[in-house]
């Protein structure tokens, strides 16, 4: 079957960009954009319009105004009705995340996105405050997710703790622990009828998180963590997975391919009018063309037929050719299977378009 059927698409649109230029973002740093409603109207238009061959058009369609950071504008209440407007029914939902930067400045918004309804709201952390900040290359996000937590535990809403752990912030993973403890998070979200979690993330090595591989911890640095943390993550230190040389004794045989996906179908645009598929990093392999220059039917016919090149890859490699390529037989850090193929297909994509690998 083919998994771009179109028989549901969704459309993430760049408005605003984002605060922050976090170095895990698999989204990259792109530039932020200003776009009106107008724009945002136009570009839902051409989607809804589009027809293939047949005459047929996308099944359902869900529109967002945010790509990065949701509701970084001020008209965010506006922008949400319009979604809802422009969107198939129930297709613009809301996937448990807001925007961390407007809890903290904005006193209003968790109770607006309380009576979403929003359960449930993840905030990332990179360690304790310095590592934080320079996780999220912005001064004072540390502080700004301790406030985001007491307004969204205000709201009814329970925050959900996402740490990313490098080999920069294992001496503070002991405070991290006691943070938790201090800020009573467990107790206070069962208050709600909720329940606290905080997990161990790993670190999808594309877009920004390519550059974060010097400070990816291998199972020496594994073994530093504090049982008081892995007791309390939600899956343990599972997430982190297992050293580069142990996962190439299998994957150095794997005829299948790459097989990168997405939980939704979804394109996004960029605040330059580039659409990208949301399966893997918006970099110029992954670009299925121009919305302005290429038109909404090439792009459209790009992302169904998959002849972007990292769609062609992706679809007609194999993951053995890459592992043969670019595998470290030697490699003690540590990585989940898909996010070591995902850097494998951020190097094969550098490589192929003329970059440094
Ligand atoms: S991870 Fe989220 S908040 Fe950070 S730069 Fe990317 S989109 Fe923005």
């Amino acid at each position: 079957m083919n998994h771009w059927n179109m028989d549901y698409l969704g459309v993430m649109v760049d408005m605003a960009g984002c605060p922050n230029r976090c170095r895990h973002c698999w989204l990259g740093s792109h530039r932020n954009g200003s776009m009106t409603t107008g724009d945002f109207c136009d570009i839902a238009a051409q989607f809804v319009n589009w027809t293939d061959e047949k005459g047929a058009g996308i099944g359902e369609l869900g529109f967002f105004s945010w790509w990065r950071e949701p509701d970084y504008r001020d008209d965010y209440r506006e922008l949400w009705d319009l979604e809802q407007r422009l969107s198939s029914p129930g297709r613009a939902a809301r996937f448990e995340l807001l925007s961390v930067w407007r809890l903290a400045r904005d006193e209003d918004y968790a109770p607006w996105a309380a009576a979403l309804p929003t359960e449930s709201c993840q905030i990332t952390f990179f360690g304790m405050e310095e590592a934080t900040d320079w996780g999220t290359r912005r001064r004072g996000a540390f502080r700004d997710n301790l406030l985001a937590s007491e307004r969204l535990l205000k709201a009814g809403i329970a925050p959900r703790w996402q740490l990313f752990i490098t080999k920069r912030c294992l001496g503070g993973l002991d405070d991290f622990v006691r943070l938790i403890y201090n800020l009573e998070l467990h107790k206070r979200c069962e208050s709600l009828g909720r329940k606290f979690e905080v997990f161990i993330g790993g670190i999808s090595p594309e877009g920004n998180g390519y550059s974060m591989e010097d400070v990816r911890i291998d199972a020496g640095d594994a073994a530093l963590i504090p049982r008081s943390l892995i007791d309390i993550c939600r899956e343990g230190t599972d997430l982190l997975g297992q050293p580069e040389r142990v996962l190439l004794e299998s994957l150095l045989y794997d005829p299948s391919p790459p097989g990168m996906s997405a939980n939704m179908p979804s394109v996004s645009v960029s605040a330059d009018y580039d659409v990208y598929p949301n399966i893997a990093e918006p970099a110029e392999w992954w670009r299925l063309g121009n919305l302005k220059t290429d038109g909404i039917d090439a792009l459209l016919k790009s992302y169904r037929d998959e002849t972007a090149p990292g769609m062609k890859m992706n679809r007609s490699g194999s993951i053995r050719e890459l592992a043969l390529r670019y595998g470290n037989i030697n490699g003690n850090r540590l990585y989940d299977k898909n996010d070591l193929i995902c850097r494998w297909m951020h190097q094969w994509g550098a490589e192929y378009t003329g970059g440094r690998v």
